[in-house]
């Protein structure tokens, strides 16, 4: 492959990558990028041309908001023409969100955005963050007769690389952070790194990128579990301001039958609040078809959010909120594949 000439716009907005120890409390705070150049001077021998933006002040991602995924999607739209692909460094604790948020916000994509970040931080001797670094910027310079491989947002973390709508971090301690339970890998890297071209997203056209900054956060979770009373059921669907409800259910989507909770879900229902059922479960989708239990809320009103993450489901919610669409509207969408976030 031909190295040269192929640009790369490495963006970075903080988490343990590039962390070190605060000395007074020992907790980890974020520092800024200069320290993840000095402790990966391979970065020079890259053949690339590598170009750095990094947020002011670099955060936590437990810090992560609406606000920042836009200040992310206007740097990629800015920077769009005059680079091959781009990396983000994030946290990986509200990674799987940034990237699922990303890939809704950026309409027509045809380059690489990988995002990546490590368990521990660039400057410790065990670091995984080295390895991520260079692979994810290797992934993004990655093309074929002048085509980029993987034209998606992604997050490569240890050995593999996945759509990043799918994925969730699973794991506080392993270097395995991530899973993509419901769709296949698109790339694991060992000696070689291995595409899995057919499971990769290829634009038919060639169209500008248009980006969506309208996000509306007025939405809330309703986590359901064995003895959930009714006060807590009601604080959740009338929650003031509330448009849309993720129904986090047990299994292929079902919920408790008594007729308090099936009024509460009506009412909700009727009031236009979108009810998006969400399983608990990380692998396999809802369908409140297979049993009563969830066929009780599909005739409520509630709308099947299928084998979507949940981080996927709050994006896209958002995503969709912030359009101001007819609530009927937003249930189709939800319906549909944006990104390729749910098997259909
Ligand atoms: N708390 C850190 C963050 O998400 C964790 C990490 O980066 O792994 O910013």
């Amino acid at each position: 492959m031909n190295r040269e000439g192929i640009s790369i716009l490495i963006i970075y907005t903080g988490g343990t990558i590039g962390m070190k120890q605060n000395p007074e409390t020992g907790a980890l705070i974020p520092f800024n990028f200069n320290q993840i150049e000095i402790e990966v001077p391979e970065l020079k021998k890259f053949h690339y041309n590598l170009e750095t933006i990094s947020f002011n002040p670099p955060v936590d991602s437990s810090d992560i908001s609406p606000d920042f995924w836009i200040k992310l999607a206007i740097t990629i739209k800015e920077n769009y023409n005059k680079y091959d692909g781009f990396v983000i460094l994030h946290g990986t604790d509200t990674m799987s969100f940034t990237a699922s948020a990303l890939s809704f916000m950026l309409q027509n994509l045809d380059k690489p955005v990988i995002l990546t970040g490590s368990q521990l931080p660039i400057g410790m001797l065990r670091t995984d963050g080295k390895e991520n670094l260079i692979s994810a910027i290797e992934i993004a310079a990655a093309s074929r007769n002048g085509q980029p491989l993987v034209p998606e947002v992604c997050i490569f973390f240890e050995n593999r690389l996945f759509r990043g709508n799918r994925t969730t971090k699973h794991n506080a301690e392993h270097f395995n952070a991530f899973r993509s339970d419901n769709y296949p890998n698109l790339a694991e890297a060992g000696i070689n790194i291995k595409y899995n071209f057919a499971f990769i997203h290829y634009p038919t056209n060639k169209r500008d990128l248009i980006i969506h900054t309208d996000l509306d956060n007025n939405i809330c979770v309703l986590k359901l579990f064995p003895g959930i009373t009714p006060n807590a059921v009601d604080s959740i669907l009338n929650a003031t301001g509330v448009k849309a409800i993720i129904l986090e259910t047990f299994g292929s989507g079902n919920a408790p039958s008594p007729s308090w909770f099936l009024d509460k879900i009506r009412d909700a229902v009727n009031r236009d609040v979108i009810i998006v059922n969400v399983t608990q479960c990380h692998a396999g989708s809802v369908d409140m078809e297979k049993y009563e239990n969830g066929l009780i809320l599909k005739k409520a009103g509630v709308i099947s959010g299928y084998d979507i993450t949940f981080e996927a489901a709050v994006a896209k919610l958002m995503l969709l909120l912030g359009k101001n669409l007819a609530p009927d509207t937003i249930k189709q969408e939800m319906a549909k594949s944006m990104s390729g976030e749910i098997s259909k």
